[in-house]
């Protein structure tokens, strides 16, 4: 099936446009604590570095809402706050000059509270993402359990359609007050729930999609989930703006972001390393030699694909069909350049030269 975007409206965030035509943004979160704007700028300043586009902070309290009024105005892409509960901080955050606001506007008790809200983020221009978390859902109603029961659902389809209505009904709130820039995200942590939860909000409204699996672990583990609950989505043309959560430095999350756009050929960006396992024909040393090279190309910014193969059963064919490659034998290496022959080095030679050849590439590009 050929890939086909679901068609959704432009939602701006400061100058970062989700949904519509525009590519797929990446999001990640700042792990510092909010209240200290130095911290959380250097952060910020580091995730932007690695092509994180807009910044979510967390809001728990007044004092973090105050220190927005520092944060925002320095930081080099748009600032979301994540607001719960009290509508005095999305107030502050707003004046702040935020660019958007997550929240869910049913955890505020007030109607006038939620009106007095959605009423400043409209005369900003401020977005509102609709978050809706498997782990705080409310309890289902009898009623619902006895309807997806006459329908036949299974687990998964029921808590996925709790989600989808849990999350409509803030939608409507918004709605009702005639707001709709709205982004609406349905995380959970196992993945064919959320994958089913998006599919199913995606045939209901042109809202544009927040894709993540939450909690979703350590770098490894995490990756993998997010890997595959996000891929699968966006594959099928769903997701206009994707957050890898990982227990680890957010950098590294928007370093498997990228990884998840640039495997399904939906965005460009830094370096692609294409590596062989190793087998029983290997004869140099090559996960230190990959290893070397992954950390020298985490450095690039501009999209180039380098192999580093351990033989010459597939790897000349790999290392021809890259930017730049090396197929190992017996303690050398064939470098190869764009598909040819440049030179022959031995091992200890492979990266260094790997390197010259990178860089020589990124320099004619730039020249010309
Ligand atoms: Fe083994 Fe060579 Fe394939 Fe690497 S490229 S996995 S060393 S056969």
């Amino acid at each position: 099936m050929a890939y086909q975007r679901r068609k959704t409206r432009p939602v701006w965030v400061g100058d970062v446009q989700i949904g519509g035509d525009a590519p797929i943004v990446v999001q990640s979160m700042t792990t510092t604590d909010t209240r200290d704007p130095e911290a959380t700028l250097r952060q910020i300043h580091e995730l932007a570095d690695v092509g994180c586009e807009i910044v979510r902070v967390a809001v728990p309290d007044r004092i973090a809402a105050a220190a927005l009024a520092d944060i925002v105005p320095r930081s080099p892409i748009p600032v979301v706050a994540d607001i719960h509960f009290e509508h005095t901080l999305a107030l502050k955050a707003l004046e702040a000059g935020v660019h958007k606001l997550r929240l869910n506007p049913g955890n505020i008790r007030k109607p006038e509270e939620v009106r007095e809200v959605v009423q400043k983020a409209k005369e900003r221009g401020v977005p509102i993402r609709i978050g809706v978390n498997f782990g705080s859902l409310p309890p289902m109603t009898r009623e619902f359990v006895d309807e997806m029961a006459a329908r036949g659902a299974t687990q998964t389809e029921l808590i996925a359609e709790h989600m989808v209505r849990t999350a409509l009904s803030h939608v409507k709130i918004l709605e009702d007050l005639d707001f709709g820039d709205i982004v609406i995200s349905l995380k959970a942590f196992e993945v064919p729930v959320m994958i089913e939860a998006y599919r199913r909000m995606a045939k209901l409204n042109d809202y544009p999609l927040h894709l993540g699996v939450t909690e979703a672990g350590t770098p490894k583990a995490g990756a993998i989930r997010s890997a595959i609950g996000i891929g699968t989505l966006l594959q099928e043309g769903i997701g206009d703006t994707i957050r890898v959560s990982l227990t680890t430095d957010p950098v590294e999350e928007v370093w498997v972001a990228y990884e998840i756009l640039k495997t399904l050929g939906l965005r460009e960006r830094g370096a692609t390393l294409v590596a062989c396992p190793t087998c029983g024909r290997v004869e140099v040393d090559l996960f230190r030699l990959a290893n070397e090279i992954d950390e020298y190309l985490r450095t690039v910014k501009e999209p180039i694909k380098v192999a580093v193969m351990g033989c010459v059963v597939n790897g000349p064919g790999e290392a021809r069909d890259s930017d730049v490659g090396v197929a190992a034998g017996r303690g050398k290496g064939v470098i190869f350049r764009k598909g040819k022959i440049v030179r022959r080095v031995e091992e200890h030679e492979i990266v260094p030269a790997l390197k010259e050849e990178i860089e020589a590439i990124l320099a004619e590009r730039r020249s010309g």
